[in-house]
């Protein structure tokens, strides 16, 4: 069976296939440099984590582009307000950004273009001209340049809106707008006195780019005209992502992306949890009430995407406990695990979990099998029935989950005193010496350290 995800246009669950076998583009809307990420964003960020990890799993090789947004209505308002230049207003956010991403132990994109590069400005006034001369496109009055959404009449497709049916409204400045008041949106924003510094020159005056355009233009710029994936989330779908269609299709002239995916809102107290109402808790909240990143993640992680998902510390306590389970098994194993493995027993099934992830990311079901496993091989280890040799299988097969899961717990730092115990050890090992090797390794775990001696030399844990 291969793999099946939801698409937000046609609304189904749809057979995945890249445009070139093996290999996945994939665009992640990224944050916004105004302020530090909130944890709902973080929801978005590591589903799509979930999901380029998947694909590698399956063999993909992924080619994941995430945007900083660096320039928009936000950031000159904050910038503004701070009295700093922009890139010195957003240069914090971003590195935060990047820390966070880390401690949530998100794989690295392939690319994080910033909107206010001078490659990626060139290009969005580039498209914008495109558009102009297509008809697609105009100046008005107040000198800012629109998208003309009634030439193409795919607009409103993604989010299943039927223009005929929506009063228009007039022309939309801002970047985002409600569906009621659809209508002609920004691509280039004239310089007005609110933008203080932030302006570059363009065939229609100075002025800034609006957000829509700066993702399309990140988007074809690196990936090409034609996108695998294009992520997001669900606020994403309507202007941005209907925006970036229409832009980058009339543009190119062709499909610009096969499969968008959206995950819900991650929810507090029931309420989009959002920098606007003011109800957002940021990682290093989290971190300061004694939470990890690993357990923050799984909290994120453990509800489908497509699933609401409330926000609540009993939910962290949860994912604790479950994470306290793992560990326990993980343990387990990795003392019964023989070096070489043996074939599981049938009833065993490490293929449900891959199973249930190809089934559009049912992360559910996937943590369901793989807590069926451990109660199953912890039933078997308690009655010695679990060879070393299917410990050793099981253990290979956890360390493959992880690569999608990232679930292991923190690699522990190793004390100086022990490096030193540990070199001293390895000393006496080339000389034989198995008398002061014993020795040394009882020292180690007086410390509260245990040493095995692998193929590849002394392998110390935490006891
Ligand atoms: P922003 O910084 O507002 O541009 O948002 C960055 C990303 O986070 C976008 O993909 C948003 O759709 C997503 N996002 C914002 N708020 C939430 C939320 N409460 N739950 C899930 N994703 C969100
Ligand atoms: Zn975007």
């Amino acid at each position: 069976m291969g793999i099946s995800y939801f698409n937000t246009l046609t609304r189904q669950v749809e057979p995945f296939t890249p445009r070139e076998p093996g290999r996945v583009s994939l665009y992640t809307c990224g944050p916004t440099v105004y302020n530090y990420a909130h944890i709902g964003n973080f929801r978005a960020y590591v589903f799509e984590d979930l999901l380029q990890r998947h694909l590698e799993f399956r063999g993909f090789t992924v080619t994941r582009v995430m945007n900083l947004t660096d320039v928009d209505d936000k950031t000159i308002r904050g910038c503004r307000a701070a009295g700093v230049p922009l890139a010195e207003f957003t240069q914090p956010f971003k590195t935060a950004f990047f820390n966070d991403l880390d401690t949530l132990r998100i794989e690295r994109a392939a690319h994080f273009p910033e909107a206010t590069g001078a490659d990626h400005i060139a290009r969005m006034i580039e498209m914008i001209a495109a558009l102009v001369e297509r008809g697609h496109a105009y100046q008005a009055e107040d000198g800012s340049v629109y998208f003309r959404i009634r030439s193409f009449p795919a607009y409103g497709r993604l989010a299943h809106l039927n223009l005929d049916e929506l009063r228009p409204s007039g022309r939309v400045s801002s970047d985002d707008y409600e569906k009621e008041s659809v209508g002609d949106f920004a691509l280039w924003k004239s310089w007005n006195e609110t933008d203080g510094e932030v302006a570059w020159d363009s065939p229609w005056g100075r002025g800034r780019p609006g957000w829509h355009i700066e993702c399309s233009a990140m988007a074809t710029g690196i990936l090409g005209p034609q996108i695998d994936i294009h992520c997001g989330g669900e606020d994403n779908i309507f202007p941005h992502h209907e925006a970036e269609i229409a832009q980058s299709e009339c543009v190119t002239g062709l499909p610009f992306v096969r499969l968008w995916m959206h995950c819900k809102h991650l929810l507090v107290d029931n309420q989009k949890m959002s920098k606007s109402a003011g109800n957002f808790y940021t990682l290093r909240d989290l971190l300061d009430k004694g939470w990890t990143g690993r357990e923050v993640r799984y909290a994120l992680l453990s509800v489908k995407y497509r699933e609401p998902l409330n926000f609540t510390s009993d939910g962290l306590a949860a994912a604790r406990s479950a994470l306290g389970r793992i560990d326990a098994w993980s343990r387990r194993l990795d003392e019964t695990a023989a070096a070489v493995g043996e074939p599981l027993p049938p009833d065993l099934n490490v293929e449900a979990f891959g199973a249930a992830l190809d089934d559009d990311l049912n992360i559910s079901a996937a943590l369901g099998a793989l807590f069926e496993l451990i109660r199953e091989s912890n039933k078997r280890l308690d009655a010695g029935e679990l060879t070393p040799g299917q410990a050793r299988t099981l253990a290979g097969w956890r360390d493959a989950a992880n690569s999608i899961l990232r679930f292991e717990p923190d690699a522990a730092a190793i004390p100086l005193e022990v490096e030193d115990l540990l070199a001293r050890r390895a000393a006496a090992r080339a000389a034989r010496n198995w008398a002061e090797s014993d020795r040394l390794r009882d020292e180690i775990a007086a410390l509260g350290w245990t040493v095995k001696d692998t193929k590849d030399g002394q392998k110390v844990s935490k006891s």
